[in-house]
């Protein structure tokens, strides 16, 4: 397994909306190596969730585990939220791509989901929490969208200037 570069904010390929994945190509070794450097990029960061467009694969699969044993990972290839709850949950969140800035976004606390898993098996799941928090912040990057995008337009650009700021030190 490698470790794989992820890209920063501003980079444009952030703000793409990332393609279906055909599953015929899940079976691939290069997919399965793919989320297999996906997941130790994820762990060495470390991070709770990683979509493909971080490491600059334009494609809609991300990878989660929101366990405290790093021991439970899920593969969501081509996800689809299909439903919300109307309860909502504030949670302080970061980004791998914007390293260094936590800002507190409210999404729905609970969600169903579909997707594929690495095997290309569909499955629906329903979640609420952490777990519903970071697969909608994941499906985000896949429509091209971050966590600062929710904040107010005052909190986004003190966000940005610390970003810079951290940045300017290095
Ligand atoms: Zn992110």
């Amino acid at each position: 397994m490698s470790l794989l570069p992820i890209i920063e904010y501003p980079d444009p390929h952030l703000r793409e909306r990332a393609a279906e994945v055909d599953p015929a190509l899940l079976a691939q070794p290069a997919f399965q190596k793919r989320l297999d450097d996906m997941f130790e990029t994820m762990y060495e960061a470390p991070g709770i969730g990683l979509a493909a467009p971080q490491v600059d694969v334009l494609e809609r699969f991300m990878i989660v585990d929101v366990s405290e044993e790093r021991g439970q990972p899920l593969v969501f290839v081509n996800p689809v939220i299909r439903k919300r709850s109307e309860a909502l949950r504030a949670h302080q969140e970061g980004c791998l791509s914007i390293p260094g800035i936590y800002a507190e976004v409210t999404r729905a606390d609970g969600i169903e989901v579909e997707a594929l898993d690495r095997h290309g098996k569909a499955f629906t799941m329903r979640v609420d929490g952490l777990l519903a928090t970071c697969i909608q912040h994941e499906v985000d990057h896949l429509d091209g969208k971050l966590f600062i995008d929710y904040l107010s337009p005052l909190k986004r650009s003190m966000a940005l200037k610390k970003l810079a700021k951290l940045r300017k030190r290095g």
